[in-house]
């Protein structure tokens, strides 16, 4: 056998890559998924569209490479995370709509449960490592329960099952007989206790949701079952899945406390291994499992930046000073500093580890002497600084030093970025050659399961580096653009806030 696939069903789009014994993808294919908004800030798919399209991308592959089933090791799925879909357990049917993560619908739900009971903050955080938050399954699962005629009175008999796309998938394969998903893809319901690694009773009845729903949680690398013999001729093992960020650190190979991997897209997604022991943020990150392998969890810290690539854009689209995004790295290197000049893409406020959500954006330290080369690289800049305060808040909150940062996504494309990142950070930045690290991630986690893999060892040796940043900035110099950055950061406090008291005001 000399194939893993692994299957990766993003929220745009669905994948299948088959990668070999080096973790080299052999065969690529992708389908569109299409998006349904309804109303404002809804956002659904069609669970049905998901399993047919992922099927089909898998068959296609399989057939770009000229494959049989034979030729498959094991099966490995990555996921959009949260995403949730609830389903007959006998005919194998959705009942509605996926609700995606992005999905608004239940913000008024959030706001009550959490003005009602102010407790609940702590007792969410404490337990699931996460906010009472719309973003999150738990809420999503509710809302179905009670805008679907039937369903909580079917929900309670159990003859409905719950899933996000990891289970709904697994489900589908195996033709209804396994019902099950992986403790990264479990700690991000609300639902699931990360210390016990179990369903947790108080919080499904805080959330009115009956146990009887919930599929079994397992280890990331495990073997769940065997898909039916009628999608690709046999029984192939399906043995690894992950929530897609958390695979996206293990395709990193970030096996190790205080890797961390940063996604430079639209925003910027840093997860960083923790170890074995979950470590409560004191600066608004989410704790969350990264994955179960042989017998032992690991937890991750977890933390975002709104505006990331997106920033880039805005020069583009906004500012029209670039063509396109790719050309900002010719043009931030045709001067050798930003002339003192910062910008601070606050467009929606701030996130970690600052939490304004009154902050706007600001371009300041304008002298006469600033032009567009300036500002670009200071954009830039800003992509490095931004996911430098989120390291910083991780490294806080666990003590433990980041040894190095892995990257993907877009963005990771550009050198200057990635030097500059390396300077601000001082620990080294190490871009892949293999880039489709969620892929990666789940095609390990379900090799390593069947001993495609013996070892993580062994994927450590196969996973090639394209390129290391090393930190050459000096201490000083690094000291000083941290200190003008945290200036104008400040700068940026509260800025609509005034506004809107102004507005009342007068
Ligand atoms: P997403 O998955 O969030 O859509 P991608 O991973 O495709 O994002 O990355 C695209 C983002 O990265 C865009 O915001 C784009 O402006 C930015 N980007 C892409 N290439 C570069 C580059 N070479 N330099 C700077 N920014 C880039």
């Amino acid at each position: 056998m000399k194939y893993i696939m692994a299957l990766d069903s993003g929220t745009s789009s669905v994948r299948c890559i088959l990668f070999d014994r080096e973790g080299k993808t052999a065969a690529l294919s992708q389908r569109e998924i299409t998006q349904h908004y309804p109303k404002p800030g809804w956002v659904e798919h069609d669970a049905e569209e998901i399993w047919q399209a992922q099927l089909s991308a898998a068959r296609q592959a399989m057939k770009k490479l000229g494959i049989s089933w034979r030729e498959l090791a094991a099966i490995g799925i990555t996921n959009q995370r949260e995403t949730t879909i609830l389903w007959d357990r006998k005919t194998g049917q959705a009942i509605g709509p996926a609700i995606v993560w992005q999905c608004r619908r239940t913000a008024d739900m959030t706001e009550r449960l959490r003005a009602e009971h102010p407790e609940s903050a702590e007792l969410f955080r404490k337990k699931t490592g996460l906010l009472l938050d719309p973003y999150f399954s738990g809420t999503k699962i509710r809302w179905i329960l009670d805008h679907t005629e039937g369903a909580r009175e079917r929900a309670e008999r159990g003859e409905l099952c719950f899933g996000t796309v990891d289970s709904w998938l697994i489900y589908k394969l195996t033709k209804g007989r396994v019902h099950v998903t992986d403790y990264s893809n479990a700690s991000r319901t609300l639902l699931f206790n990360i210390n016990t690694l179990s369903w947790d009773r108080e919080l499904c009845d805080f959330l009115e949701i009956p146990m009887a729903l919930l599929p079994e949680a397992r280890p990331s690398s495990f073997l769940y079952g065997k898909s039916e013999p009628e999608f690709f001729g046999g029984e192939v093992p399906i043995a690894g899945a992950a929530g897609d960020q958390q695979a996206a650190l293990f395709g990193q190979t970030c096996f190790l406390e205080g890797e961390a991997k940063n996604t430079y897209g639209t925003g910027c997604f840093m997860l960083m291994n923790t170890g074995e022991r979950p470590i409560d943020s004191k600066n608004g990150l989410l704790t969350t499992i990264a994955w179960g392998i042989d017998g032992k969890v690991n937890y991750a810290l977890e933390g975002s930046v709104y505006v990331a690539g997106a920033a880039i854009q805005w020069l583009r689209d906004e500012l029209r000073i670039l063509d396109q995004s790719p050309d900002s790295e010719y043009f931030a290197t045709r001067v050798s500093d930003t002339n003192g000049c910062y910008v601070v893409p606050a467009f929606t406020g701030l996130g970690a580890p600052f939490w304004d959500p009154y902050a706007r954006g600001a371009i300041t330290g304008l002298t006469r002497g600033v032009n567009k080369y300036h500002i670009i690289r200071a954009t830039l800049e800003s992509l490095a600084f931004q996911s430098n305060d989120v390291l910083r808040a991780m490294e806080m909150d666990s003590g433990i030093h980041l040894s190095s940062l892995r990257v993907d996504g877009g963005a990771c494309r550009n050198d200057f970025l990635m030097q500059f990142q390396a300077d601000i950070c001082g620990s080294p930045v190490r871009r892949p050659l293999c880039v489709e690290t969620t892929a990666l991630g789940a095609a390990y986690l379900a090799g390593l399961a069947v001993s495609f893999w013996e070892s993580r060892e062994e994927v450590k040796r196969s996973w090639g580096i394209d390129r290391e940043f090393h930190p050459k900035m000096t201490e000083e110099e690094r000291g000083r653009q941290i200190r003008g950055w945290n200036k104008a950061v400040s700068s940026c406090f509260g800025w609509a806030k005034d506004e809107e008291d102004g507005q009342k005001g007068g």
